[in-house]
């Protein structure tokens, strides 16, 4: 073979490492041969509870329909969110999972002409779909983990097309309030999209968190993004929505596929979002476990990062990887995150209660035999 075809790749593609998932379940168990049962996974932010059973009915309910395409408009799933979010339809762009938004925003709007500006240690897919179109990422550098705003305005330029913010933000929990997110998009030129991430929003139970949906009409230049991934449990089915002015969800239309969430995720979707009992629990379930681990990193003389989403991100003291290593071996699954720059933490998703203290368990074993 002669051809390099990594080489004939875009110049921005050629640069990118994939995305680095939490390891399955069940590639742990092939490795290190432990039953699927025994390993517990805290490692994707996903919803230890389990999916609402209305969910589950509603995609029963749907399945004999699998020949037909999806709805393409999702008129359904649309409509229900309207009137919860108390926005019209044509300001909904649903994705297959929010990541789908991320990228059609980026892709409608952003060439290789352009700069996007996002900060350090946030979400993993800002820099792969800026550069996946080719455009320059500005990194600004964070402080106390979180978002610098200030920074972050005072790095738009004549070349930047987009900004994004995450809040929280993952990997670190932290979180904007209020004045300062108003203080910024009031710094922020119209012609710049600022994309507000606000994936694990509804986990947000604090007055301190803004609500992204509030400033949509003040700024037109805005995009609220959310996920049923999270909260919703719905992980797997890959469905999100973005909320902006209809100019801007027309644009990413053009470029969205034609049936980009499928039939069984928009059923399920929609059954979720009418079950209040569901996020409630999810909610509960996630302010306990997150005093649980507070209350064992305390134990163990730990430091962490103060955190509003549905994992934690617990600072070692010291190089994190070969904890990870070692919990993995023992069937704990959680996420190194020295690839977002913080090799000395772990980021550990907020589990069941039996899940949380045995994560809590073996780490101290690790701790003390490390
Ligand atoms: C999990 C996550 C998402 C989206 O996940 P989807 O499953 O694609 O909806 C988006 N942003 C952040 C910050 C996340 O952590």
């Amino acid at each position: 073979m002669t051809c390099d075809f990594l080489a004939l790749a875009q110049p921005g593609v050629q640069k990118l490492s994939p995305y680095v998932p939490g390891k399955p379940v069940e590639e742990l168990a092939r490795e290190f041969g432990l039953r699927p049962d025994d390993i517990v996974k805290l490692a994707s932010n996903e919803n230890p509870l389990g999916p609402s059973p209305m969910a589950i009915a509603a995609i029963q309910a749907v399945l004999p329909d699998m020949t037909r395409y999806p709805d393409g408009n999702g008129f359904a799933l649309k409509q229900a969110l309207s009137q919860r979010l108390g926005v019209t339809p044509t300001m909904i762009t649903l994705g297959n999972g929010s990541n789908d938004i991320l990228e059609l925003i980026t892709r409608a709007f952003v060439g290789p002409q352009h700069e996007v500006v996002f900060s350090e240690h946030a979400f993993a897919v800002y820099p792969i779909v800026t550069q996946a179109v080719g455009a320059q990422a500005v990194v600004v550098p964070a402080t106390n983990w979180g978002h610098d705003l200030d920074a972050m305005a005072a790095a738009i330029t004549a070349k930047t097309r987009l900004v994004f913010v995450a809040n929280p933000n993952n990997p670190t929990g932290t979180w904007i309030e209020k004045g300062e997110l108003e203080r910024f998009l009031a710094r922020v030129p119209e012609q710049v999209i600022v994309v507000l991430d606000e994936a694990y929003t509804e986990y947000v139970e604090t007055t301190d968190v803004p609500n992204g949906l509030d400033y949509l009409k003040q700024y037109p230049n805005l995009l609220v993004s959310r996920t049923f991934s999270k909260a919703y449990g719905l992980a797997a089915l890959r469905v999100g929505y973005g909320i902006c002015q209809p100019a801007i969800a027309d644009a990413m239309n053009r470029v969205r596929q034609p049936f980009n969430v499928n039939s069984l995720a928009q059923a399920a979707a929609l059954a979720t979002l009418e079950d209040d009992a569901y996020l409630a629990e999810s909610r509960r379930i996630n302010r306990e476990g997150m005093a649980q681990l507070e209350a064992g990193f305390t134990a163990l003389k730990l430091q962490w990062i103060p955190s509003r989403g549905n994992f934690i991100a617990v600072d070692l003291g010291r190089e994190a990887a070969p904890v990870f290593q070692e919990l993995l071996r023992q069937g704990v699954i959680v996420r190194p995150v020295a690839n977002y720059g913080m090799p000395d933490h772990l980021r550990v998703s907020i589990g069941l209660p039996a899940e949380n203290q045995r994560f809590l368990d073996v780490l101290k074993q690790v701790l003390l035999n490390g």
